[in-house]
């Protein structure tokens, strides 16, 4: 293989082997703009580099040293060489740009000899001591980790005791005596002296590029934006161009729109005699990039030409490196800029009206997690960079949450009530009686628990910020406060501030703006609805979040999960009286005051969705949720079944169980008590034919939670269609409905043949079918798949992202199976990962007819869908 080439032989297509970076020099070399020259080692060679563990193969050394020659030939100097040095630069570049990679390292193939070469060369002196010194501090920070910091205090001292302050004022002398003391400070940190073999240099730097593949930041970006570890990364090698040759050299970075609002205006800043990174380090205040035009005007129109140029090649926003070396423009990189949401949205939209892309392409250009940015509060970004995270934990639902913090529910409400409208609840986990405290906060936050806890489900589907499995703090519900990792106590009333689209906590007010919903958000939405063919639901209990998700674009409720709506105050209590109900009577009982509230709750959701379909879940309550703990419910749950409290205690111990995720929930309740599935069934049609009078026309589909054979799914469905044709019968109104099972069981998706014998269509529940396929539990996996991911085992969340090797096998088969019984069967998601952009078009591929998510989720995986299709 070969795993060296130079500039001139790539171009832009060849972005896997060569890298973004490294495929864009070849493209800007091939289209004839002025680049330095130079070469890139592929991915392969990165992947070749961990295969081998962690060594570069001497074929690889060999093919980079003759093709160094080949360079050396092309811009006639040579490496090492104090009469006509060739200097170079190292940079990183994989498929993506990925921050957290390997910065920069500048000047590389200096030394004692060859940095007096350069001064005489130049006749600069300065120059050649500023490039040396900056080159030992790069190589000591990047290639061996010394603390930058360390030197960056040596260079102090030498401005202190001049007494100036800017790095320009420094001269020759003060440079030199610098790269004097940054070797010995190398020395002294590593034990040997300075490497002087710029071939040393060089291979180390190559090296330092893939290691810093595997450092801890590059993983995790990479985890966070599903990005395979098997890519590896490129390093590319290229003749420097000197921007801190005096004051007509330059360096900058520059957009072909501003990133943040897309407005179509040049964007960017630059410094005079400098080098690249006191661009980015903040050292000096660089200057707008229109101040150029009076520097150097020729210099400016070159490159506003050659930036329009490469717009218009790559057809999208370009984010350029250049530099000035005596008065000569170098372009050193391009690239497709990052850019906000509300920039994406922008630019995809107005490229499309200036006729540069089409639709289709412009729905590919906006990634649909970055819309949800748009859709929540966010931080003010200012205030935001200069605040200090406290704390990291899951982020479970994103937006900025700032507020008075709540150590329990009632609290919360009661701040609430009197008038407090910033609130955050911090709780050891959630329950269902959380609920109005939890509708009351701006955020929740959380010690423990994954992605699909309690918190974390029902906060995404209210569209609330919260953090959630937040170890890093020790709370005392009881006592009312937390501690942070740094010891500092938070106690009720204090403010805090959680970001739920990173995780990260903050022991302070930080200042919010609100969402804006421009017109390109709409236009964009409108192109996606065009050309996707999955439908999109969404996963609703309430009417409130219903009318949320038809606000976003939702076609229907997918899962409506007929326990959530039994978490009000009012109702929880006979909720749990059917619950801890030890006979048929007492659960009779129960049932009776459930029905109306159920019914009326569908009544009002029929009328809100208007027509559109909506999938009402039977009750599927894992028992430990919703056994009452407080004594004071137990007394009153005592009184009302008329026993003792000691005897309800004892049925509560009863009925405790050791896997309840694996216990007596879901369609064993209705087996175990049919009365349940009855009541269920006449809250359903009963509200139909009511709402059906009112000249509305539904069909609800009843949906049988967690059925693993389909004897199971015919003894409850048996119950459903008698109680249903009775009311049909004594109402004298005809209704349609349709009665369907969840794919959440192993067996289930095995057995789907059989299912689809009874079932008129399936849901796929990714929960607790992710749960049940890998075996272990959705609420404790976070505590272990840490580990999982820091010894690559696995690479995602896979209760985030659907696996689609195992999971996703089972659906496949399931969907082959019931459509072989049953032809037009209709086939949906509910799980979390009806939500997901890849795990969508997942769904796309299968054939499913509808994917089904969290209100806030819609518009993502409306525009996911189009971009499957596409
Ligand atoms: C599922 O298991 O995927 C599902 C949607 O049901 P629940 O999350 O309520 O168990
Ligand atoms: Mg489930």
């Amino acid at each position: 293989a070969k795993y060296v080439y130079l500039f001139s032989e790539g171009n832009a297509s060849m972005r896997n082997l060569l890298g973004g970076k490294g495929a864009n020099l070849a493209e800007m070399t091939g289209l004839g703009l002025p680049v330095p020259r130079g070469f890139t080692v592929t991915t392969e060679a990165c992947t070749r580099f961990y295969n081998d563990g962690k060594v570069i193969a001497k074929e690889i050394e060999d093919e980079i040293f003759a093709t160094l020659s080949k360079l050396e030939e092309i811009v006639g100097k040579k490496f090492g060489d104090p009469e006509n040095p060739l200097l170079v630069s190292v940079r990183s570049g994989a498929r993506v740009s990925m921050p957290g990679m390997m910065d920069t390292i500048l000047n590389l193939g200096l030394n004692d000899e060859v940095v007096e070469g350069l001064a005489k060369l130049t006749q600069n002196p300065r120059f050649a001591y500023d490039s040396y010194r900056r080159f030992i501090m790069m190589f000591s920070d990047v290639v061996m980790g010394i603390d930058r910091m360390k030197f960056e205090k040596l260079m102090d001292e030498i401005k202190e005791k001049k007494g100036v302050s800017a790095d320009t004022e420094l001269d020759a002398g003060d440079m030199k005596t610098l790269s004097e003391r940054y070797k010995e400070l190398y020395l002294k940190e590593m034990g040997v002296p300075f490497p002087q073999d710029p071939k040393v240099q060089l291979i180390e730097a190559v090296k330092a590029v893939f290691r810093s593949w595997e450092n801890p930041r590059a993983v995790v970006y990479r985890r966070l934006n599903d990005i395979p570890s098997d890519w590896g990364t490129a390093v590319n090698v290229q003749e420097m161009v000197f921007g801190n040759m005096g004051n007509d050299s330059g360096t900058g970075v520059a957009f072909t729109r501003d990133p943040s609002t897309g407005e179509k205006k040049l964007y960017g800043e630059f410094l005079m005699n400098a080098q690249g990174e006191d661009v980015v380090a903040g050292i000096r205040t660089p200057q707008p990039i229109d101040v150029l035009k009076e520097i150097n005007p020729d210099v400016y129109n070159q490159f506003v030409e050659i930036a329009e140029k490469l717009e218009k090649h790559y057809r999208d926003m370009q984010d350029m490196e250049f530099t000035i070396e005596h008065g000569k423009l170098f372009m050193l990189q391009t690239r497709n800029g990052k850019r906000t949401a509300q920039a994406a949205l922008k630019i995809a939209v107005d490229l499309v009206n200036e006729g540069m892309i089409t639709k289709e392409e412009a729905l590919l250009r906006v990634d649909p997690k970055q819309l949800d940015t748009l859709l929540h509060p966010q931080f003010d970004p200012k205030a935001l960079k200069a605040a200090k995270p406290i704390a990291k934990g899951l982020a479970a639902s994103p937006g900025a949450a700032t507020g008075k913090i709540y150590f329990s529910a009632e609290e919360a409400a009661q701040a609430y009530n009197a008038g407090e409208k910033l609130i955050i609840l911090v709780r050891l986990e959630t329950s269902p009686e959380d609920i109005e405290g939890m509708h009351v906060s701006q955020g929740i936050l959380t010690g423990r628990g994954g992605m699909t806890s309690h918190a974390a489900v029902v906060a995404r589907g209210m569209g609330k910020c919260c953090v959630v499995g937040c170890g890093e703090i020790i709370i005392n519900e009881e006592e009312g406060y937390f501690i942070d990792k740094n010891g500092r106590r938070y106690n009720k009333g204090d403010w805090i501030s959680l970001d739920g689209s990173t995780g990260n906590v903050y022991g302070e007010k930080l200042p919010t703006v609100a969402p804006e919903m421009t017109g390109y958000f709409g236009t964009l939405m409108k192109w996606a609805d065009e050309v996707r063919v999955l439908k999109v639901r969404t996963n609703a209990d309430t009417p409130r979040d219903a009318q949320q998700a038809l606000k976003f674009g939702a076609e229907g409720i997918g899962l409506c999960r007929t326990e959530h709506m039994f978490f009000d105050s009012d109702r929880i209590g006979a909720m749990r009286e059917m619950i801890v109900a030890r006979t048929e009577e007492q659960r009779r009982k129960a049932l009776e005051k459930l029905l109306p509230m159920q019914r009326s709750d569908f009544e009002e959701l029929f009328r809100v969705m208007k027509g559109y379909p909506v999938t009402i879940r039977f009750l599927d309550p894992p028992l430990h949720e919703f056994l009452p703990k407080e004594e004071e419910d137990i007394q009153a749950i005592a009184a009302e079944m008329g026993i003792t409290a000691e005897e309800l205690k004892a049925i509560i111990t009863e009925l405790h169980e050791f896997n309840p995720m694996l216990g007596h929930r879901g369609c064993r309740l209705a087996v175990s008590y049919p009365e349940i599935a009855e009541m269920q069934t006449r809250a359903v049609i009963e509200a139909a034919i009511n709402v059906k009078k009112e000249g509305l026309n539904v069909v609800p589909e009843i949906m049988i939670p967690l059925v693993g054979d389909v004897k199971e799914l015919k003894y409850v469905k048996d119950v459903v269609v008698k109680t249903a044709e009775a009311i049909i019968k004594e109402t004298g109104v005809e209704l349609e409905y349709r009665v369907g099972t969840m794919i959440e069981v192993p067996r289930a998706a095995i057995t789907a043949d059989e299912i689809a014998k009874e079932a008129e269509f399936f849901s796929f529940g990714t929960n607790d079918l992710t749960q049940m396929t890998f075996g272990f539990s959705r609420d404790d996996a976070g505590k272990f798949l840490e580990e999982y991911y820091s010894k690559k085992i696995y690479e995602f969340d896979p209760f985030a992202k659907l696996d689609q090797t195992g999971v996703g096998e089972l659906i496949r088969i399931a969907a082959e199976k019931g459509r072989k019984t049953r032809a037009n069967i209709k086939m949906g998601i509910c799980g979390e990962h009806g939500g997901d952009p890849s795990s969508i078009e997942f769904c796309h591929n299968v054939g499913l007819d509808y994917v089904s998510c969290s209100p806030y989720r819609v518009p993502i995986a409306r525009l996911a869908a189009a971009q499957a299709q596409v």
